[in-house]
């Protein structure tokens, strides 16, 4: 239902529960966060408010990227086994969705022929081993998830991290509205501007069928809109 991350931050726990605060009046069903930890991915999901999911405390160390995801489930009940972010079964990435995958049922049947069963009842858990597989050939993982995300029929924005590039996001967005925020330090991702963090001075849309790098670098050749930090947005499901 909504989507969020953050890069360049000390302390991206926090700043991924405050986005999903700010997520909340979307509606969701369960809420969950995937930090770069030290020794790689750090996963944590609850069903139910944001609240139990900061409840469950914050991460220890240094985490200074992340991905978070408030749910609506479309395929699969709400659980913590269907919350998002969601794991490769070898660990590398994790995976927050919004939107559909239509074609589930032929990409899951594509992933069981290759021995990887699926252990969530969504859609969205396909993306993830498709991408892991595609990185086991030696594919790097943005052209992993282009190849991945070229197979997808519906509608989509995703994030990734992978456990090899702390730091970095991949966002990647069809049919579903995905922005790119930045406050001067760090640099955010949110599904919609609301969600953003209120210091943001500029944000910028990831396009219809991008799939773009997110570093704590302000990314380059992009179209920028000024916005007033300190703003609360109100015009929730407007974007540029
Ligand atoms: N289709 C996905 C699911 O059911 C994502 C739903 C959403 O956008 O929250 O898990």
């Amino acid at each position: 239902c909504g989507i969020a991350g953050i890069t360049g931050t000390d302390d991206a726990g926090r700043a991924l529960v405050d986005a999903l605060a700010r997520l909340e009046y979307r509606g969701y069903d369960s809420a969950g966060i995937a930090t770069h930890a030290p020794d790689g991915i750090e996963v944590r999901k609850s069903v139910g408010s944001v609240a139990a999911l900061a409840a469950l405390g914050s991460p220890g160390g240094e985490r200074r990227s992340g991905i978070a995801h408030t749910r609506w489930a479309t395929h699969g009940a709400p659980s913590t086994r269907n919350a998002h972010p969601h794991l490769s079964h070898d660990g590398t990435t994790a995976l927050v969705h919004n939107g559909t995958v239509r074609n589930v049922a032929r990409l899951r049947g594509e992933l069981t022929d290759r021995g990887m069963a699926t252990t969530s009842d969504t859609d969205s858990e396909v993306l993830v081993h498709l991408i892991a597989w595609h990185r086991a050939q030696g594919v790097d993982a943005l052209e992993a998830v282009r190849l991945t995300l070229a197979r997808v029929d519906g509608d989509y924005a995703v994030l990734v991290i992978t456990a090899d590039r702390p730091g970095t996001l991949i966002a990647a967005a069809s049919g579903s509205p995905l922005l790119i925020g930045t406050d001067g330090r760090a640099v955010h991702v949110a599904s919609d501007r609301a969600a953003l963090s209120s210091g943001c001075t500029h944000c910028s849309p990831v396009l219809d069928g991008e799939v773009v790098a997110v570093t704590a670098a302000v990314p380059a050749g992009r179209t920028w809109e000024a916005l007033t930090p300190g703003t609360t947005w109100t015009d929730k499901g407007s974007y540029p």
